[in-house]
C-alpha cells in the first residue's frame, strides 16, 4: 500500500494560488473544481522545492 502515499507526495510539488480569492490548494483537481465553481481562472503555482 505505497501507491498512495507516494502519488500523494509527488503531487505535492508545488501548490496552487488563486489570485482572485487567495485560496491555496494542493492538488490540479481541487484547482479544477474550484474554477467550475467559481469561474476564477487566474492561478499562480509556488513550487515547494
Ligand atoms: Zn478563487
Amino acid at each position: 500500500m505505497s501507491g498512495l502515499n507516494e502519488n500523494l507526495v509527488e503531487r505535492l510539488d508545488k501548490v496552487y494560488f488563486c489570485v482572485q480569492c487567495k485560496a491555496v490548494f494542493l492538488f490540479r483537481s481541487d484547482v479544477i473544481d474550484h474554477e467550475e465553481i467559481s469561474g476564477h481562472q487566474d492561478m499562480q503555482t509556488f513550487p515547494l522545492n
